[in-house]
């Protein structure tokens, strides 16, 4: 087949302990999914169905080896969110529950990073959150850790620090929609694809970073992450 435009690139990110690529296709993200995270954000922290909104493939960056990405334009409020990260390795539809997890090729720690001035902004008048949380850049995850070596993670700390300084601690444990509940509920709305990754939501201490600072995330049983915020002309 002869495109009639250049091919808009593919977006993978490494497998840990093997030569081989995950391809990103959607990113569907989860809000408000920590009650301590959403009473910070001025919201009730209840069993309301659990939202989603998404970022395109090209918001992933690679994060299994130290990674920089730059502060992005049209925001004074730049803000880290740590996340565990979903990869789905089978397409379904309506997938039932007690059976989302063999939809699950592996896990990962990411980061929903957000312009959070323009997603509240946003929020406030009724308007979609694109412009707050999916631009490019705006996801940088490690290397997938396989659900066929490292299980199905039910507890695990999730961490993110800033210059050293602890700013996000909690334990996926805490998760108000699991894992699985995420998978069925979206599946709902459309199949999910292989390809599909979900940023899962997170935990409290949301807040700003600015250029030079240094990000370290954590998911115990996983790769971690160390991401550097580079000024908007791309040096540290
Ligand atoms: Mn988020």
């Amino acid at each position: 087949m002869k495109l009639a435009i250049e091919a808009p690139p593919l977006h993978t990110l490494p497998v840990s302990g093997i030569d081989l690529s995950f391809p990103v296709n959607r990113v569907y993200c989860v809000g408000r999914n920590y009650a301590a995270h959403a009473r910070e954000m001025g919201k009730d922290p209840d069993r309301d169905p659990p939202f989603f909104f998404m970022k395109p493939a090209a918001a992933i960056v690679d994060a299994s080896r130290p990674a920089s990405v730059r502060y992005p334009s049209m925001t004074k409020d730049y803000q880290h969110e740590i996340e565990l990260v979903v990869a789905i390795g089978k397409r379904g539809a309506n997938i039932a529950s007690a059976d989302a997890l063999d939809h699950v090729y592996g896990y990962a720690v990411g980061l929903d990073m957000t312009r959070r001035d323009l997603q509240l902004e946003a929020r406030d008048k009724g308007r979609p959150w694109e412009f707050g949380k999916s631009f490019a850049h705006s996801a940088p995850i490690g290397a997938i850790h396989r659900a066929t070596e490292s299980g199905h993670l039910q507890t695990a700390a999730i961490t993110l620090s800033v210059n050293g300084k602890l700013r996000q601690s909690s334990d996926i444990a805490k998760l108000i929609w699991s894992v699985s509940e995420c998978i069925a509920y979206v599946s709902q709305y459309d199949a999910l694809e292989s390809g599909d990754v979900i940023m899962t939501g997170t935990p409290e201490g949301v807040g700003s970073v600015v250029a030079g600072d240094r990000l370290l995330g954590e998911i115990a049983g996983l790769s971690g992450i160390d991401v550097t915020i580079e000024n908007a002309s791309g040096t540290a």
